[in-house]
């Protein structure tokens, strides 16, 4: 029975230690990884490059600009403007 009290007590350390390490863990990876509620400190890493048409001087991303000019330099929101200028 003195046997059974000592294996009983053991697996409760063992089980207390478990938890203790997996809550270090959590606090260390909440650390590295801040909840997403918090601002982002890299607003550029998200936001995309704004260009604007060389034809209506209106902004528009990067991204679906159209690049038109006689070597391609300048910036245009459509096709039509490219075309136009
Ligand atoms: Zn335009």
């Amino acid at each position: 029975m003195n046997l059974l009290m000592w294996l009983v007590l053991v697996i409760l350390v063992v089980l207390a230690l478990k938890k203790k390490a997996r809550s270090t863990l959590d606090q260390a990876q909440t650390r590295q990884n801040p909840p997403p509620e918090q601002p982002d400190s890299r607003p550029a890493a998200k936001a995309e490059t704004m260009v604007c048409c060389a034809h209506c001087q209106m902004y528009l991303p990067a991204s679906e600009a159209v690049y038109g000019g006689e070597r391609g330099e300048q910036v245009y929101c459509s096709q039509a403007h490219a075309d136009h200028a």
